[in-house]
Order: C-alpha cells, then structure tokens, then sequence
C-alpha cells in the first residue's frame, strides 16, 4: 500500500517557543501510526534540528523544509541548500507551493530544477500543484494540473518520480475555509493518477502518494482522505492546533 501522511505546513507562523509547545502536544499523544502513515512537519528553518530532535524516537513521523533553492552552492544571499538540508538529516522538501508560485513567481521549469537537487541528495520532494478559482470556473483545471507536472515531473524516469510525494492544493481552497469537497478531490487525484499511469504505466502511478490540501480540518479530514486515490493532506492552518492537527493524523486510512 503506498503512504497515507499528513503533512503539516506551519509556514511563516509560530515562534521557536511555541513551535516546542506545539510538537510536545502533539507527540505527547503518543498516536501509533502503521508501517503505511506517515506524518511530516514542514517548519521553518531555524526550527529545522529542534523538530527533528522532538521527532527522533517517533517512528514514522518526519521533518521538511518548506523551499529550497535550486541552486547547488554559492553566492546567493539568503538561500538554503538542498546540501545543507541532507547535512542536517532533513529527508522531505516542499517544493513548488503556490504561495512560492504566487509571491516569489516560482516558474514550473524553476521547480523541476528544485526537483532535481533535491533527488541529487535523496530528499523526497513534496510537490505542489493546483488551479487557481478562476482556472476553475473556466472548466480547465485538468489541463492545467497536467502541464503542471509535465513541466516540472516528466523529464524523471520511472524510478526517480516514484520518490516525490504529490500534493493537490486547490488554491482557491488555501487558507479560504473553502474545502474542495470529497468528491471533487476524489476526481482530481483520479485524474492525476491517470496522467502519472498515461507517461510511466500503471504500477508506477499507483504508488505515488498524492495528498491534498485546502482547508483540511478536523472535522472534515475523514471525508477528504476517504476518496481510493487521496492519501492523507497537506495541512496549513488545522497544523498550528495541537487538538486538530491530531484529529486529522487520527484520519489518516
Ligand atoms: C497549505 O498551505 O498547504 C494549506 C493547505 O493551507 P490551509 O490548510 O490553511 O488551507
């Protein structure tokens, strides 16, 4: 069975002091997940090592980095390495979220770059795609997803893409309460399942994770994550509440 995780993205919230609180509640809980869950903060950087550390004997549970450049090394002021993440034993990589898209127009050949560095130093990118309201209503969302990971996925071979976690975030379903309802998500990840099985067969696609995210919370993770082709979410806001984010690990199938 490939993983079902939940995914929390704190993105630029929290201080060091309360991110501590945060995972102490969290993993307090003491919630066992199987050999096939899996559960994943994405936290700032400077956060990176203490997280790691809160997580050190909680099998199953892991630690990510929000960005990284696509860069290997050098003058580039302000930026943090793939290298340097496999240095601290940081294994997973949010690459391409559409707020890195939106404010720091991150290109989908940019991303494929971040994509590679990131397999370079065997961090599991967790890829980021999704249409916008208005790429919605126009009906062509599919489309839009498909060039999407065309652009930034489809130069790897089978083995490599079978490293990198998708996940589906509706951006119009980002931090609005606007959750994509179960069916709607169901549909997309069908979709995207079909494109990954259309460029590399079909044992290949059934192995990839694909989460999703927009307004995942407590009282409604179930239904998301209920759909054959969702496994698990990625989370922003629900992750920052000790009591919700566990309700959603709870979720996972
Ligand atoms: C996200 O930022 O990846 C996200 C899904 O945010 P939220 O859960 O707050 O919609």
């Amino acid at each position: 069975m490939r993983k079902q995780i939940a995914a929390a993205n704190w993105k630029m919230n929290l201080t060091f002091q309360q991110g501590e609180k945060l995972l102490d509640d969290i993993l307090d809980a003491g919630i066992n997940l199987s050999p096939d869950q899996q559960v994943i903060f994405a936290v700032p950087y400077p956060y990176l090592l203490m997280t790691r550390s809160e997580v050190e004997d909680a099998a199953n549970y892991e630690v990510a980095a929000q960005n990284c450049s696509d860069k290997i090394s050098g003058a580039f002021t302000g930026e943090i390495s793939v290298e340097m993440l496999h240095s601290i034993a940081v294994n997973y990589c949010i690459v391409g979220h559409s707020e890195r898209r939106e404010y720091f127009t991150e290109s989908n050949s940019l991303l494929a770059e971040k994509i590679n560095r990131c397999l370079e130093y065997r961090i599991t990118p967790i890829f980021c795609c999704g249409e916008s309201l208005a790429v919605r209503e126009s009906g062509k969302q599919n489309e839009f997803v498909q060039t999407q990971l065309g652009e930034s996925l489809f130069h790897l071979n089978a083995e490599n893409i079978k490293k990198i976690i998708i996940a589906y975030e509706p951006i119009w379903a980002i931090g609005t309460g606007k959750t994509a309802t179960a069916e709607q998500a169901q549909e997309m990840h069908a979709h995207l399942r079909s494109i990954l099985a259309a460029q590399y067969g079909q044992e290949v696609a059934q192995a990839i994770s694909i989460l999703y995210g927009g307004s995942v919370k407590a009282n409604n993770a179930k239904e998301v994550f209920s759909g054959p082709d969702v496994d698990g979410g990625l989370v922003g806001g629900a992750s920052l509440v000790a009591s919700d984010f566990k309700e959603i690990i709870r979720s996972l199938k």
